[in-house]
């Protein structure tokens, strides 16, 4: 791999064909498809796809394991059986790590660290299915009225989820679901990205390894419009959570309205990144590089749209410029590699046609702005100041290394977030300044699911995730991930 080895196991896990995990067992597909490394364009592996008839079967062996064995095991085996999951993944980091790094072109340091935390979400799950709990409470009046009487609640699994994943963190938006899917007692059928299957892949074997009853879990690889769009409609799925593009999540909500299943997105965003007058800018400067350029900026809490006070707008460009141009692009098996390639051709093509569009609407390039001569496609750190607010370059989200920097010169709060504001996403944002008073009222102000001060993208295991507007319904993360696969059941009884 561009002169990079990579483990025996991950070597031994290539090629494949890779086959669909279905009812305990891995089976044959109706079609095939093939995975390059996006950083050299060479094939990895082979895999079966699925459609209707393939997703059909999973939903069926769900619906049985969730009313069989999955249904009637005790919450400590179940407990048991997630901590054995997380055990063999942490065995398996390498392979799980290597997966990720050449089928999705990250560097190794992301894919190390993504890693390392869905194993931790793995244990976080485990640890919450005995900490799943009901409520007592008042009887209604008019039977209370008349006898004693007892009214609690239980909290009880939806029931057979559908759960749609992108390619960009591959195995991390696979475990923010699964985990807290099977820790609330769900069975599943996954659909990971035809860009990115592998790792997915990987994790089924290690689920039929760590014994989990057949039909628990059930992973249908395959294409959006055929195999993800079944699942979305599939009358026999309880849940759908999906994460991807807000025009995707449009469509699942759509395809959901059959059955009206229980819908959870976490869509696109466009997060708004502050700097105000005061920032430390020995802080600010990769702070803010790395807002928008973290994972080739293939990143759904990207800060893209940077807002820079006009008192250190001129310092701020020229140093996120600077500490850009130290990132590394290369392939993510090099430890120095800072930055990988767009996921594909077309995406590439998608990115490279905003920064053309930014160049034609008069933004100032300020670096980047040209795909790298080799083969993969590197995409340099890119930008853009003097940015309007109608700009293409700040209103879409490109899902690149595409930063656009817009400069302001008031010290109004509510003014600032109505530029911040200025967008129809709301998943991430941050704030740097020096005054601690000033950065919690712009976090007031910013109208977005999670927003950070003096760094950017803080997420964690027990840190609830999710978007305002359109990045999204619902949360993953914490209690409320753990919530989204919960419903509650009221009881009276009369005693
Ligand atoms: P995408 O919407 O193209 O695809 C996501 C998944 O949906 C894939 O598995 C795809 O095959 C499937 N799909 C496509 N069309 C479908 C359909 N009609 N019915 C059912 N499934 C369908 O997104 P992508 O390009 O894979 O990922 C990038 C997007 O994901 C970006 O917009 C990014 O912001 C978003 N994202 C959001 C979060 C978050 O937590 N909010 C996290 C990661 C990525």
């Amino acid at each position: 791999f561009d002169g990079h080895a990579i483990a025996p196991e991950t070597a031994a896990f290539l090629g494949g064909p890779h086959r669909l995990l279905i009812d305990g067992a891995w089976v044959d597909g109706s079609g095939e498809h093939v995975t390059r490394d996006p950083a050299t364009g060479l094939e990895l592996a082979r895999f079966a796809t699925g459609g209707a008839a393939e997703v059909d079967a999973a939903v069926a062996a769900a619906r049985r394991a969730f009313h069989g064995a999955w249904g009637r095991m005790t919450v400590s085996d179940r407990t048991a059986i997630l901590f054995r999951l997380a055990r063999i993944m942490e065995a398996n980091a390498r392979l799980l790590t290597e997966l990720d790094i050449v089928d999705n072109g990250m560097p190794g340091f992301i894919a190390g660290l993504t890693t390392a935390n869905c194993v931790e979400m793995v244990d976080y799950y485990a640890g919450a299915v005995m900490r799943i709990e009901g409520t007592t409470t008042a009887p209604p009046r008019h039977i209370a009225a008349e006898t004693e009487a007892l009214t609690y609640t239980l909290r009880e699994p939806v029931g057979v989820a559908g759960l749609i994943v992108p390619w960009n963190v591959p195995l991390s938006t696979a475990i923010l679901k699964l985990a807290p899917a099977l820790a609330a007692g769900c069975t599943v059928v996954m659909k990971p990205s035809e860009e990115t299957p592998l790792s997915v892949l990987a994790l089924g074997q290690m689920i039929l390894d760590a014994g989990f009853p057949a039909g628990v879990v059930n992973i249908v690889n395959g294409f959006g419009a055929d195999c993800g769009a079944a699942l979305a409609a599939h009358p026999g799925v309880d849940k759908i959570s999906f994460t991807g593009s807000t025009v995707t999540g449009k469509k699942i909500v759509q395809a959901a309205l059959g059955n009206l299943k229980k819908v959870s997105l976490e869509l696109g965003g466009k997060s708004p990144v502050v700097v105000m007058p005061d920032a430390d800018l020995a802080l600010a400067v990769p702070g803010v590089a790395l807002a928008t350029f973290f994972l080739q900026g293939q990143n759904c809490m990207a800060g893209t749209r940077i807002f820079a006070h006009e008192a250190i707008h001129d310092a701020l460009v020229e140093g996120v410029a600077a500490f850009s141009a130290g990132m590394k692009l290369g392939h993510g098996l090099d430890p120095a590699t800072m930055q990988g390639p767009m996921i594909s051709d077309a995406h590439s093509a998608k990115v490279m046609s905003y920064i053309e569009a930014g160049k034609a609407a008069g933004a100032t390039l300020v670096c980047g702005g040209d795909k790298l001569d080799r083969p993969g496609n590197f995409i340099p750190p890119t930008i853009f100041a003097d940015c309007r607010p109608d700009m293409s370059i700040v209103r879409d989200e490109i899902f690149g290394p595409v930063m656009a920097v817009q400069k302001f010169a008031t010290t109004d709060l509510d003014a600032i977030a109505e530029l911040a504001n200025d967008t129809p996403f709301g998943l991430s944002g941050s704030v740097w300044t020096r005054d601690l008073s000033t950065a919690h009222r712009m976090v007031k102000r910013i109208r977005a699911g999670h927003v950070s001060i003096n760094c950017h993208g803080a997420v964690g295991t027990n840190i609830p995730f999710g978007g305002f507007g359109q990045s999204g319904w619902g949360r993953e993360f914490g209690r409320e991930g753990l919530d989204a696969y919960l419903e509650t059941k009221a009881v009276t009884a009369r005693l």
